[in-house]
């Protein structure tokens, strides 16, 4: 097994010894090594045509010659659509004005604005992802899931522009064989330097809860004696076991 703390650490900006501390320790990957490979798809998108109209909006406002152009919102909204619905974008803030304004940046979500009408009103791609937002037409980011414990105790996802999660893992047929269930997001633990403070001791009070979970539906797999998450309701006997003793294909 390839310990991946100090992968995940270095992910959640903070110590190893606080992601142990934390949330567990070691952590290995649920699915095979080389999932994940490749996940920055949408990079090349970012800075394209899509994002000149906010720079252009800028230089309107300073510039004297504004003249008959009025700025990106309106010429976003000259755009009909076919329901034969006129859409204004004035005044989409960008996400660092949102963060000026002390406003959520993923806040517009509420309003009814999709990722196509932010990009129309100005937004790039890189604000859509760092509102934790999916671009129209790119790839959702994939979610990695991690699993501690033998077996199996805790699930931890990285999910890149989101808070990290946490589950206790169900056997299915998702990644390594589990499913995440009772997914828990966590956040704060992202540039964590205090794995005493008060948001520490209630990501550990999740943590326990998860694990306590998990633990009261483990088994005992009556040959090897080992704690399983499933046996064989006739035999008692773990999927490892089964198919060394009972000539039971895995
Ligand atoms: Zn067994």
């Amino acid at each position: 097994m390839h310990d991946r703390t100090a992968e995940i650490a270095d992910r959640l900006r903070t110590d190893p010894r606080i992601v142990a501390l934390v949330l567990g320790a070691p952590w290995r990957r649920a699915a095979g090594d080389g999932a994940g490979a490749g996940a920055d798809a949408g990079g090349a998108g970012d800075g394209d045509t899509n994002g000149a109209g906010a720079g252009a909006g800028a230089d309107d406002i300073d510039g004297a010659g504004a003249g008959p152009r009025t700025g990106p919102q309106t010429t976003a909204a000259s755009g009909d659509r076919a329901d034969g619905r006129g859409r204004m974008y004035v005044g989409v803030p960008s996400p660092a004005e949102l963060t000026e304004l002390d406003l959520p940046v993923d806040g517009l979500r509420h309003f009814g604005l999709s990722p196509a009408d932010l990009r129309a009103g100005g937004w790039t791609d890189t604000d859509l992802r760092s509102a934790g937002l999916t671009p129209p037409g790119a790839e959702p980011e994939p979610v990695e899931w991690f699993l501690a414990g033998e077996p199996a105790q805790l699930m931890l996802a990285i999910v890149p522009p989101g808070p990290p999660l946490l589950a206790r893992p169900e056997p299915g047929s998702g990644a390594g064989g589990f499913d995440p269930a009772d997914v828990q997001e966590i956040p704060g633990i992202d540039g964590c330097t205090d794995p005493e403070s008060d948001g520490m001791l209630l990501v550990r009070e999740i943590r326990d809860g998860l694990v306590r979970r998990a633990r009261r539906r483990l088994v005992h797999c009556v040959v090897c004696l080992r704690q399983v998450h499933r046996t064989d309701p006739a035999t008692g006997v773990c999927p490892g076991c089964a198919a060394q003793w009972l000539g039971v294909l895995p």
